[in-house]
């Protein structure tokens, strides 16, 4: 029987651009989405394990959802995406009301599963594919000025403290063809932002033709003129010189890279088994801003891991002093089952310790993130209008090609609209400036 279904994304890009990809496939099987779990018979939750915090998050929501199954029966919950992936047929004890499970690479089987939950079954599917990537499938995107592409799944690294090679599996790449054939179609269709997506996106590689990541970038960008291109998440390792040039001809291609490096201390990254030094790692940011002009860099950052020292967390300080980052996403470290580190390393700082490390960091960056805005005050940006602000209608909210967001006055503008924008004054999150 066909369902009404409402699908609600949790976690990262990785996870929304799997959400239009599921959309397609359940409206091909007959499915229509509803936008409200109210007017919905099947609620899916596409969800994230990347955190303990995460996890807790969805299983609270299946509490809540399990008093919605007493007051609607017939009502069906299902649980997709990595948190399934990482806890298998173990959350059917840890909460009740679920009715199916399926793991991020078994999405062309949701029709199958739906109709045997919806037969009072309760499958499940954890099957990790070595060469799933959902090419030829046309993602239903919510529209909007930018849209998410997804070049590879999957990862090869094994750092520590990271679930994800167990959720997502090991690496594939999409085919180019498959990759261009989307993006021209995106042009094509008016849209101004291209992300291109991947766990370690840089380690892309298409054995049919021989295309790696910098080729691809390449290609991506002419196959798109009249859009931004951008892609998330780097690894150190894999930014070549070759990529780096790439971004400092692309005249499309955004002049800002996001590159986790989780800790300053050598000793950490070996412990995280990150596959570079910190020295490394300043020679990969000289690169950079050797060869691309105005460039601004963002990282991941990671407090109190197993075994760090006062003296472990000040290299840490050091290395955010010494690149100064325009941003950084910034958490302390948790223990996730089944990880390396969780196997092989003690988790011996204390919470407490954690949170004070991880206070200093963040206050740091704020300080580094302010001035580095200040220094945009009285500049003349090129932005792309997104939407209205949140504080107000008569205000546009937009990107610099530098990832910096930038508030203005709308004017005769809208959402999509490429506007020259002098910046009047600047917070650590926030540009403000006025149309010239
Ligand atoms: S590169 Fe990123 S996704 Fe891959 S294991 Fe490391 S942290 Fe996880």
């Amino acid at each position: 029987m066909k369902k009404a279904v409402y699908i609600r994304t949790f976690g990262c890009q990785m996870n929304q651009a799997d959400t239009e990809i599921i959309t397609s496939l359940l409206q091909d099987a007959g499915h229509a989405m509803v936008s409200g779990e109210e007017e919905a018979d099947l609620i899916v939750l596409n969800t994230c394990a990347v955190r303990e915090n995460a996890v807790e998050k969805i299983l609270h929501h299946l509490d809540r959802l399990r008093g919605e199954k007493r007051r609607r029966p017939g009502l069906l919950v299902g649980l997709i995406g990595c948190v399934p992936q990482y806890y298998r047929e173990k959350l059917f004890s840890m909460s009740e009301g679920i009715d199916f499970l399926a793991g991020p690479d078994t999405y062309r089987r949701l029709p199958t599963l739906i109709e045997q939950a919806a037969g009072g079954a309760r499958p499940v599917d954890f099957s990790l594919s070595t060469g799933e990537t959902y090419a030829e499938i046309e993602p239903v995107r919510k529209g909007g000025v930018g849209a998410f592409v997804p070049v590879m799944r999957g990862c090869n690294n094994g750092c520590a403290f990271c679930v994800v090679p167990a959720t997502r599996g090991r690496e594939r790449s999409r085919p180019l063809p498959s990759v261009l054939h989307d993006v021209r179609r995106l042009n094509a269709s008016g849209c101004r932002e291209i992300t291109l997506l991947g766990q370690n996106v840089n380690s892309y590689y298409d054995e049919n033709c021989r295309c790696a990541f910098p080729e691809l970038l390449d290609r991506v960008s002419r196959a798109a003129p009249d859009a931004r291109i951008r892609f998330t998440t780097s690894h150190p390792k894999d930014i070549s010189p070759d990529l780096v040039r790439v971004i400092a001809s692309g005249e499309n291609i955004c002049n800002t890279i996001h590159l986790p490096v989780q800790s300053g201390s050598t000793r950490m990254l070996e412990l995280m088994n990150r596959g570079h030094t910190r020295e490394e790692y300043l020679e990969r940011i000289a690169m950079i801003r050797d060869v691309i002009p105005g460039v601004t860099l963002s990282t991941d950052l990671i407090a109190g891991f197993c075994g760090e020292t006062p003296e472990d967390h000040r290299q840490t300080i050091t290395l955010m002093e010494e690149v100064r980052f325009d941003f950084a996403f910034m958490f302390y470290y948790s223990v996730r089952p089944g990880t390396p580190a969780a196997r092989t390393l003690r988790d011996d700082v204390t919470e407490e310790e954690k949170k004070r490390r991880l206070n200093e960091i963040i206050e740091l960056q704020n300080a580094i993130s302010g001035e580095r805005h200040a220094e945009a005050v009285g500049t003349t940006v090129e932005v792309l209008a997104e939407s209205e602000s949140k504080r107000s209608a008569a205000r546009l909210m937009g990107r610099t090609k530098t990832n910096r967001v930038v508030v203005f006055d709308r004017g005769a503008a809208g959402p999509g609209d490429l506007v020259t924008v002098r910046i009047d004054s600047a917070t650590s999150a926030t540009l403000v400036g006025t149309p010239v």
